[in-house]
């Protein structure tokens, strides 16, 4: 009976070493998510008496791999594409891993397919760390459209990814992606891109966005996906106080 456990712990030890090595076979190539420093603040007001705080965000892959999404719906009664990721290793192959993440069309006056809060932004008291705003743009087509670091190891010399799926009615597959050494900016002038500060009293604050705030997708390095930029808001003026992490 002791000698059968014993066998059992060796065949177990062995199955374990030969998982082992069919994993390593193939090492995942992860993207890594970044932003770079918050640019092109200012204060927008309104004809209607809002006043909008508008800033440039720059969402970039520093990583060994491509950043990839697959959207996907059954039939057009569904809003929303659900969203896998692929990641890709380093043997030519990848695999699908299924995301909280959904896709969504239009919205924000584009006729386009847009993964929901991808980045999320916020503006936080200083003194006290209150958040006293949110960004208002919830959907984002990304895609290599700012060119970050093109002598990273696997970085495409043009873009790779153009856009984002536009006709209403696909079901998908669709894809969307960023690649290595790429960035996809959102300029300050863009629908949606900027928190409403209507009312905010004059202070500082820490202006704040984050790539994939909600941990959704797989990556190499979950440390570096925020940036920051602390500001004194004084009427119309905004001072810069320094800058927090970011690239
Ligand atoms: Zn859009």
């Amino acid at each position: 009976m002791k000698k059968a456990k014993n066998l059992l712990l060796i065949l177990g030890i062995f199955l374990t070493l030969d998982v082992l090595k069919f994993q390593a076979s193939a090492a995942d190539r992860l993207p890594d998510l970044a932003m770079m420093k918050l640019r092109d603040l200012n204060i927008e007001n309104t004809p209607d008496g809002r006043r909008l705080l508008r800033f440039t965000t720059i969402i970039i892959n520093i990583g060994v791999g491509k950043f990839e999404l697959w959207g996907q719906r059954a039939n057009t009664s569904e809003p929303l594409m659900s969203v896998s990721q692929r990641i890709f290793d380093d043997a030519g192959g990848y695999r699908d891993r299924p995301t909280n993440a959904v896709m969504y069309y239009a919205g924000d006056g584009h006729t386009h397919w847009h993964v929901k809060n991808l980045e999320n932004y916020a503006l936080i008291r200083l003194d006290n760390g209150a958040k006293v705003g949110t960004g208002a743009k919830r959907g984002f087509c990304f895609f290599d459209n700012y060119i970050y670091n093109l002598t990273y190891a696997g970085a495409p010399q043009s873009p790779f990814y153009k856009g984002c799926g536009k006709s209403p009615g696909a079901l998908g597959p669709l894809r969307t992606g960023l690649s290595v050494g790429w960035g996809d900016s959102y300029g300050w002038r863009l629908p949606d891109q900027f928190i409403d500060i209507t009312g905010l009293t004059s202070g500082q604050y820490r202006l704040r966005a984050i790539a994939d705030y909600n941990r959704w997708f797989t990556e190499s390095i979950e440390t570096n996906n925020s940036t920051t930029v602390d500001i004194r808001l004084q009427g119309n003026s905004i001072t810069i106080l320094g800058y927090g992490q970011g690239y």
